[in-house]
């Protein structure tokens, strides 16, 4: 299939996954076709995603699943984000972390100390907040407690939500508001729309013209403008911005805007 005049103008894209790609395991209509396209008309394509809940190996095997090709080197999740970060920055130190094992993973894998479970869980240095189904109060205690004392306060996204085919669940933004509440301190963001979790993915794709696709202006739109590159959003989030919020001439910046991803890429579509 043949790409749309706009898309074809852009030799790399980057796709968010949660809201664009797919929703809840279940791809958007098109999706597949769209990717395809893509490739077979010779673009590179990264994913990005704010959710930490997965490997990179492990979403590859979720796309694959959808029938999207990609390899691990495609995907740029904000938990490989984090552990740039970390490992750059805070290697030694010692952790508490809020989050799946994958999370856990990144942590160990920047060099930190992990003290969950531990009697000193609450005087860690760093406090690591991400998305996760597993939440317990003791959790929010421990990381408010060590916010509190003075721990470094980081969060993969301040994302209120994620897109769930019954509709949208707490995300991680929900998670942090909780240990700020709790802490009266402000967490710090690797995640959209804080640039690192793009400037990752450029770095793998290389220099040339660029086109960001996302379904939040606040996330992925924004992150887009703030590194200076193209973005176009698509309306198949679970919260997709009004009309007014699109056009709102001080807001994050659109090329585009189309209904799916599909109809965006696709020649037509
Ligand atoms: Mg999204």
């Amino acid at each position: 299939m043949a790409l749309s005049p706009l898309v074809a103008s852009y030799e790399h894209l980057i796709l968010d996954l949660d809201g664009t790609v797919w929703i809840g395991g279940e791809p958007t209509p098109g999706a597949p076709e769209a990717v395809a396209a893509l490739r077979d008309a010779g673009k590179r394509v990264a994913f990005v995603t704010n959710n930490s809940r997965l490997s990179a190996e492990e979403y590859v095997r979720e796309l694959w699943a959808i029938g999207v090709q990609a390899s691990a080197a495609d995907v740029v999740t904000v938990g490989g984000a984090m552990q740039h970060l970390l490992a750059e920055t805070r290697r030694g130190r010692t952790a508490f972390v809020i989050g799946t094992e994958a999370m856990h993973r990144h942590v160990r894998d920047a060099g930190l100390k992990l003290l969950n479970g531990t009697d000193l869980a609450s005087r860690s240095e760093v406090v690591v907040l991400a998305g996760t189904d597993e939440l317990t109060y003791e959790d929010l205690r421990v990381a408010s407690l060590a916010a509190r004392r003075g721990a470094d306060l980081l969060a993969t996204s301040r994302d209120p939500t994620f897109p769930r085919p019954d509709g949208p669940a707490p995300g991680t933004g929900a998670i942090l508001a909780a240990v700020e509440t709790a802490s009266m301190r402000e967490g710090a963001i690797v995640g959209k729309p804080q640039p690192r979790l793009l400037l990752t993915a450029l770095d793998r794709l290389g220099d040339a013209p660029t086109l960001v696709v996302g379904d939040r202006l606040d996330a992925d739109v924004a992150a887009a403008n703030a590194v200076g590159l193209d973005a176009a959003l698509v309306l198949t989030g679970t919260d997709p911005p009004s009309a007014e919020e699109v056009h709102d001439p001080e807001g994050p910046r659109t090329v585009a805007v189309a209904q799916n991803l599909a109809e965006l890429v696709l020649q037509g579509g």
